[in-house]
């Protein structure tokens, strides 16, 4: 085996971009986004066609802060899935074992529900040793609980990793680029750059053409799709906030799941992940809601559920819960509603001869590689396997 000259990377403008002086095109593919699905996608195809030159193309850095990778829950588990989908996340429970290894960590999975169902358990049993898991929520309220099997990571982490396993084996990297796409496997490129004043401004436009064109531009790939190439789709997107609770947490604090809210042990305290319960409008700006009115940086529909959650999770009602006085005080983004479900796992579409789609969405932390290495199949065409 010859071991795969390592593809180049375009950080900044200053870094003339040259991918090639010959009159046909310089690459099989073209990677719009370089969140946790478009890297993964780079990682697969290098695997699945070593033969493929592929250039992955990211808006901001590895990974964007203002993608939805960096603020995704990261938690891995069966606990929402049906038993359909268990094959495909097993799969990639092992991909990430491999690409993470000790970033990767076990941990306790608790849902937990008022009423008794096969499989439940006390609540206070099951948190017996974790006391301050148990002080933050009331027993009588939820009094059962179901265990399941977890494993943790950094979303943002993984995106990285897969990006620089996939440049190792010679996929090219251009960074803090906008770009287009257009019918007929064209895609155009602005380079950007910061002027001293802090605008973000274009340095330099190029146009490449490729046999085939991935968008993994997460939220922002159905209006691609629409905009740029007329083609209409069922995707969606919603915002989706992440407050944090200053609650203590220890290493081994389990995760806690109830009435749709996640509670993921973080930095010592706890990160929220509330429900998404549906596709946000067209148009729809996020902006925060009030309580008993008083200006909160949350939006309206998941302070309404965490309101809701008080008398089972007292500590929502509390000074530990940020609520914020603005947007900005909350982190949020954007995130992909694949088919514009909440529930559906993640996609990948033909939209035209040239282009694919390819989105992650909610359940990105737990089937996002295998749906990027079932698109690098298919892209290979059964080589490879
Ligand atoms: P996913 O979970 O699908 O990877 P993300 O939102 O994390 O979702 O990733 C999408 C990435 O695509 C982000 O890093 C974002 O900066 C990038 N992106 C969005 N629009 C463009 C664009 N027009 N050109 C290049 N990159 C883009």
């Amino acid at each position: 085996m010859t071991t795969p000259t390592p593809g180049r990377v375009w950080a900044h403008v200053g870094q003339p971009f040259t991918p090639g002086s010959d009159p046909q095109p310089a690459y099989d593919v073209l990677i719009l986004g370089a969140g946790r699905m478009g890297s993964a996608l780079a990682l697969a195809l290098t695997e699945r066609d070593p033969h493929l030159k592929t250039l992955l193309i990211e808006e901001g850095g590895l990974p964007n802060e203002d993608g939805a990778t960096i603020l995704a829950p990261g938690i891995w588990t069966l606990a929402h899935l049906p038993a359909a989908q268990h094959a495909a996340a097993r799969w990639t429970l092992e991909r990430l074992r491999t690409l993470l290894g000790d970033d990767l960590q076990a941990r306790p999975y608790l849902t937990l529900h008022a009423e008794p169902a096969p499989g439940t358990q006390p609540t206070r049993d099951l948190l017996a040793t974790h006391p301050q898991s148990l002080a933050l929520l009331d027993p009588g309220v939820l009094p059962h609980a179901t265990a399941h099997e977890a494993h943790l990571y950094r979303p943002g982490t993984l995106a990285q990793t897969a990006a620089q396993s996939a440049i190792r084996r010679g996929t090219d990297l251009l960074l803090n680029t906008r770009a287009t796409p257009h019918p007929g496997g064209r895609v155009t490129l602005e380079r950007l750059t910061v002027t001293n004043t802090h605008q973000i401004v274009t340095h330099a436009t190029h146009t490449l053409h490729a046999r085939l064109i991935v968008l993994a531009t997460g939220a922002h790939a159905p209006t691609q799709a629409e905009h740029h190439l007329g083609i209409h789709t069922r995707h969606a997107r919603a915002y989706r906030q992440t407050p944090h609770l200053g609650a203590p947490s220890t290493e081994d604090a389990p995760v806690l799941h109830a009435h749709g809210l996640t509670l993921r042990p973080q930095h010592g305290a706890y990160t929220l992940i509330p429900a998404v319960h549906h596709r946000d409008p067209h148009g729809y700006t996020p902006q925060g809601g009030h309580l008993t009115g008083v200006p909160t940086g949350l939006r309206r529909e998941t302070l309404e559920d965490l309101v809701g959650l008080m008398d089972a999770l007292p500590a929502l009602a509390t000074s530990d819960l940020h609520l914020g006085r603005s947007l900005a005080d909350i982190p949020g983004a954007w995130l992909a509603l694949p088919h514009g479900h909440p529930d559906a796992p993640p996609t990948h579409q033909r939209l035209d001869d040239h282009t694919h789609l390819l989105l992650g969405g909610p359940h990105a932390d737990t089937l996002g590689l295998w749906t990027a290495d079932a698109l690098a199949r298919e892209i290979a065409g059964g080589r490879g396997e």
